[in-house]
């Protein structure tokens, strides 16, 4: 199989149709049928988003997507933490693609 294959299949097995059938327990989601955010063909493969700043304490995103925003309480160590809920760039094919493309290339 070569690299392409390798990847799609990667891509195909961390669809959420697929993995939720295969895997129910890796995900209270699947168990719940509940996915995390709402789009028509969500992968997991990148459940954590390599592009959150875990550098900080408050978190932040290294590619400074507008889809991000802060969410504020007075009860965080630094009163504010970066929040994802609406962003759903680590869970699109094509940046599931383009990752591992590029580690692939790398290796
Ligand atoms: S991306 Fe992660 S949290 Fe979301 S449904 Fe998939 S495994 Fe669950
Ligand atoms: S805003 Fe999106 S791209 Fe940025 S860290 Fe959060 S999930 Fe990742």
């Amino acid at each position: 199989m070569n690299l392409k294959n390798h990847i799609s299949q990667i891509i195909s097995e961390f669809s959420y149709k697929v993995r939720s059938k295969k895997h129910p327990d890796a995900c209270i989601c699947y168990q719940q049928n509940k996915p995390c955010h709402k789009m028509d063909d969500l992968n997991c493969f990148l459940c954590y988003c390599p592009f959150y700043d875990t550098s900080k304490e408050e978190g932040g995103c290294k590619r400074n997507c507008k889809d991000g925003k802060w969410f504020y309480s007075e009860k965080l160590p630094k009163g504010k933490i970066w929040d994802c809920s609406d962003c759903t760039y680590p869970h699109e094919k094509a940046t599931v693609k383009g990752i591992l493309e590029e580690f692939f290339n790398n290796k």
